[in-house]
C-alpha cells in the first residue's frame, strides 16, 4: 500500500504547507511549483522508504477531510462549530500607526510583540511579502526572532504559504508563536501532538480566520489587468490602510517598487480586486472543500471586524475568538485596547461564509459539483471560475482571461439561481 501524500496531491487538495516534507526523515520530498505555479511537493521514490510519516502529517489528505464533513453534518449548527467553549473579543492596537500597517485591528501583531517582550516566546513563525515579479511567488514564510521583525512582517498574506525550511530551524526546549490559515495550524497541531521531533518544542497558535485562499497568479492577474510595470522587482499589500480610507472595507491595494516607487494604489472596489476574490478567481482546490472556517484546533484564531464595525473604525478592528486560558490571560496584559463580545453577537457573525463552508461541507464529497445542493450554495460557481481562471490566464493571457470569465461568472450564477 502507499503511504505517500501523492494522493493528496492527486486529489489536487494540496494547500502547499510543506508539512510532509518537514517530516520527511529520508529527504525524499522537494518543494517544486506545478503548472499554475502552487507550490506541490514531488516524491523522489528511490529514496522514499514509504514509511506513512507525510501522510500523516498532512492536513488535507481527503479521508481526512471527509471525515471532518461527517462529523459538521451530525452537527445541530455546523457553522458555529469552532466557536464553542471559547471567549469573544473586539481588540485594537492603540497606536494608530502600527494598526494602519496591519491587517485588521493589529491584534495578532500585538499579542505576539507582549509575548515576545515578555520572554514567553523565542520567536514568530509568520509570513512576509517577497520582492520579484510576474510569476515569483509574493509571499514567503519567516521565522522572526527580534522584535522589530515582529513588528514589521505583518498583514495578510493572500497566498498559501511553505512552511518547511522554517520548521526545519525549530530549536528543541523553545516556545515559538506562529500564524497560519486554519489547515496549517490543524497541521501544526497534529505534529506537536504526535510526532516525536516536535515533542520538545512548544508552538502557541493563532489562526486567520479564512474563507479561502488564492495561487500566485491572483496577484500577477491583478497587477496585468492594471497595467502595472513589470522592469523593476515590486511587492504587494493587498490590504494597504490610510487614513483618508472612510471605512474599513475601503482597503487598497499597494504595489511598490525598492526605491519607493508607486506602480498601484487603488482602492480594493477600484481595482478588480473585491471581484476577483469574491467570486473565488485563482482560489486553491483545496479551499473548494475545506471544511474550517473558526480555526477550531488553534488556540487563538482572529479575523477582521467586519459588519458594523467596519464603519465605526476606519482604521480596521480584530475580532478574536480565544480557546486557551494562558492566552486570554496574556491577551489582557498585552495592551490591546478591547471589549468582550456575547454569544448572540458571534454565533452568526459573517454567516454565509461558515454555512458556505461547513454546514455544507459534506455535500462537496458526497454529490458532483453541478447537483442542485451544490449550485445552490455557490460551490459549482466557485469551483468553475477558480478552474477556469487558472487555465484561461495561462493559456490566453489576461485580457481575454478577463472578459471570458465575466461571461462564466454570469452563466454559473444563472445556473445557481434555476
Ligand atoms: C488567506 C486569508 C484569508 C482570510 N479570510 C478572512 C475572511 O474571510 N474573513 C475575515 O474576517 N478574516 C479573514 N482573514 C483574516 C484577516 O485577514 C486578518 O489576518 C486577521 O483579521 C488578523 O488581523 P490583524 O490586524 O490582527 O493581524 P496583523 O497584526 O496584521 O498580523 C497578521 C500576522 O499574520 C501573518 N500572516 C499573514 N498572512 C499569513 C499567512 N497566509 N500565513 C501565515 N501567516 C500569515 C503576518 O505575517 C502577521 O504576522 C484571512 C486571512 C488570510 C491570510
Ligand atoms: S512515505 Fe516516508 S519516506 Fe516516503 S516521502 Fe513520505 S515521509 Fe518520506
Ligand atoms: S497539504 Fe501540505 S502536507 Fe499535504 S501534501 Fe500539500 S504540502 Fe504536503
Ligand atoms: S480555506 Fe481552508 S484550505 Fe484554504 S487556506 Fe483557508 S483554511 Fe486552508
Amino acid at each position: 500500500m502507499v503511504s505517500t501524500i501523492e494522493s493528496t496531491v492527486k486529489n489536487n487538495l494540496c494547500i502547499n504547507c510543506g508539512l510532509c516534507k518537514t517530516v520527511c526523515k529520508f529527504d525524499a520530498i522537494k518543494m517544486t511549483r506545478n503548472e499554475y505555479g502552487e507550490i506541490n511537493p514531488v516524491i523522489d521514490y528511490e529514496k522514499c522508504k514509504n514509511c506513512g510519516q507525510c501522510l500523516k502529517a498532512c492536513p488535507m489528505d481527503k479521508p481526512k477531510l471527509e471525515a471532518i464533513a461527517q462529523d459538521l453534518s451530525k452537527m445541530e449548527n455546523p457553522h458555529r462549530h469552532g466557536l464553542e467553549d471559547s471567549k469573544y473579543y473586539l481588540a485594537w492596537d492603540k497606536n494608530d500607526e502600527q494598526r494602519l500597517k496591519c491587517c485588521s485591528g493589529g491584534a495578532v501583531t500585538k499579542i505576539a510583540s507582549y509575548l515576545f517582550s515578555q520572554g514567553k516566546i523565542d520567536g514568530m513563525i509568520h509570513s512576509e511579502r517577497l520582492w520579484g515579479h510576474k510569476g515569483d511567488l509574493h509571499y514567503g514564510a519567516r521565522l522572526s526572532t527580534t522584535l522589530e521583525e515582529i513588528k514589521e512582517h505583518v498583514s495578510s498574506s493572500y497566498q498559501p504559504i511553505d512552511f518547511s525550511e522554517v520548521l526545519s530551524k525549530l530549536e528543541k526546549g523553545k516556545t515559538y508563536f506562529m500564524t497560519g490559515t486554519p489547515c496549517v495550524i490543524r497541521g501544526i497541531k497534529n505534529l506537536l501532538q504526535s510526532n516525536k521531533d516536535f515533542k520538545d518544542i512548544k508552538i502557541i497558535t493563532c489562526a486567520l480566520i479564512c474563507s479561502h485562499n488564492t495561487n500566485s497568479k491572483f496577484v500577477d492577474f491583478l497587477t496585468e489587468t492594471n497595467k502595472l510595470s513589470d522592469n523593476e522587482p515590486w511587492q504587494v499589500d493587498m490590504r494597504a490602510k490610510d487614513n483618508t480610507m472612510s471605512d474599513a472595507n475601503n482597503f487598497k491595494n499597494y504595489v511598490y517598487t525598492k526605491d519607493g516607487k508607486t506602480l498601484m494604489n487603488k482602492n480594493r472596489f477600484k481595482s478588480g480586486w473585491t471581484k476577483f476574490w469574491r467570486f473565488y478567481y485563482f482560489a486553491m482546490n483545496s479551499c473548494l472543500y475545506c471544511p474550517d472556517f473558526w480555526g477550531v484546533d488553534a488556540d487563538i484564531s482572529v479575523k477582521d471586524a467586519w459588519g458594523k464595525w467596519a464603519g465605526e473604525d476606519a482604521k480596521g478592528q480584530s475580532i478574536l475568538v480565544i480557546r486557551n486560558n494562558e492566552i486570554l490571560n496574556d491577551f489582557f496584559n498585552s495592551g490591546l485596547e478591547y471589549e468582550e463580545l456575547d454569544w448572540e453577537t458571534m454565533k452568526d457573525h459573517q454567516k454565509a461564509t461558515p454555512v458556505y463552508k461547513q454546514s455544507n461541507a459534506i455535500y462537496k464529497f458526497t454529490q458532483k459539483p453541478y447537483s442542485k445542493k451544490n449550485r445552490k450554495s455557490r460551490f459549482f460557481r466557485y469551483y468553475i471560475n477558480s478552474k477556469c481562471s487558472k487555465f484561461l490566464y495561462k493559456h490566453v493571457g489576461a485580457t481575454i482571461t478577463y472578459y471570458l470569465m465575466k461571461i462564466i461568472n454570469t452563466l454559473t450564477y444563472v445556473l445557481e439561481v434555476i
